[in-house]
């Protein structure tokens, strides 16, 4: 049995005040009834006091990115052992907003898959095509290159810590979604790929979320598909009746 997982992504949202109100909003929460693991995923600044407030919760901590490298003269930039060293568990990796604004390539994605499992962070890596791609119909071919460059250097045991995020791009922040049937295709269709990189086992383990404008009054349709195993939400978890909702839909 794969674990369900539903992740919320707050972005360069709440200073540490506001995060903190966040997180006592979700604390209040039952989750104790809840069938997917819960991850949260706020600015860097946030994690350690987030962490501080965590003991005793089921919620995880995740950062948002993450660096390729150890240590060293990289300005601004934060390691995988500082992330660790603050509470967190997993990385984002390859979100299409890193990707396109921050111009992150595959190649370097890669690294950073590799850095992160070498500290025993888990990963959540990022995969989708952009509008323009899918009304090409070139969805299927443009998520299998991304797992090909950016993820299957890894091997099969790395891939126990890797949960795949499916989102494609004309969904997020947009309102739009892909519709149930859309994102069960491609779910489908990734852990096909899966399989045949690795073995149909690694493919059965392997959570593969869906994001894209998750909300309360979507958000059980599409788990309710069969290769859809939870949710990367962004707008919608920065309130914390929508993210309770949307964690209690999986
Ligand atoms: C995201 O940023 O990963 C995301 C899915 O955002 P939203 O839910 O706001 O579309």
């Amino acid at each position: 049995m794969r674990t369900k997982i539903v992740a919320g992504n707050w972005k360069m949202n709440c200073n540490l005040d506001e995060a903190l109100h966040l997180l006592n909003d979700l604390k209040l929460k039952d989750f104790s009834k809840a069938d997917a693991d819960i991850i949260i995923a706020p600015p860097y600044t946030n994690l350690y006091a987030l962490h501080q407030n965590l003991k005793d919760s089921p919620i995880k901590l995740s950062s948002q990115n993450i660096n390729e490298n150890e240590s060293g003269a990289y300005t601004g930039e934060i390691s995988p052992d500082m992330l660790k060293s603050v509470g967190a568990t997993y990385a984002i990796i390859g979100h299409s907003e890193r990707r396109a604004i921050y111009n992150e390539s595959d190649a370097k994605l890669a690294d950073k898959a590799t850095t992160a499992l070498k500290h025993d962070l888990k990963i959540i890596f990022c995969i989708g095509e952009l509008l323009e791609q899918r009304k090409a119909d070139k969805h299927f071919e443009v998520v299998k290159a991304q797992l090909e460059k950016g993820l299957f250097h890894l091997n099969a045991s790395d891939m126990k810590n890797v949960v795949i995020a499916y989102e494609p791009v004309w969904a997020i922040g947009t309102g739009e979604t892909a519709s149930p049937e859309q994102a069960q295709e491609i779910h489908e269709y990734i852990r096909q790929v899966l399989a045949e990189k690795y073995s149909q086992d690694v493919a059965d383990q392997t959570s593969i979320l869906y994001g894209g404008s998750v909300k309360p009054n979507n958000a059980k349709e599409i788990f309710a598909k069969k290769d859809v195993d939870g949710g990367l939400i962004g707008g919608a978890s920065l309130d914390a009746n929508s993210f309770a909702e949307i964690v209690m839909s999986c």
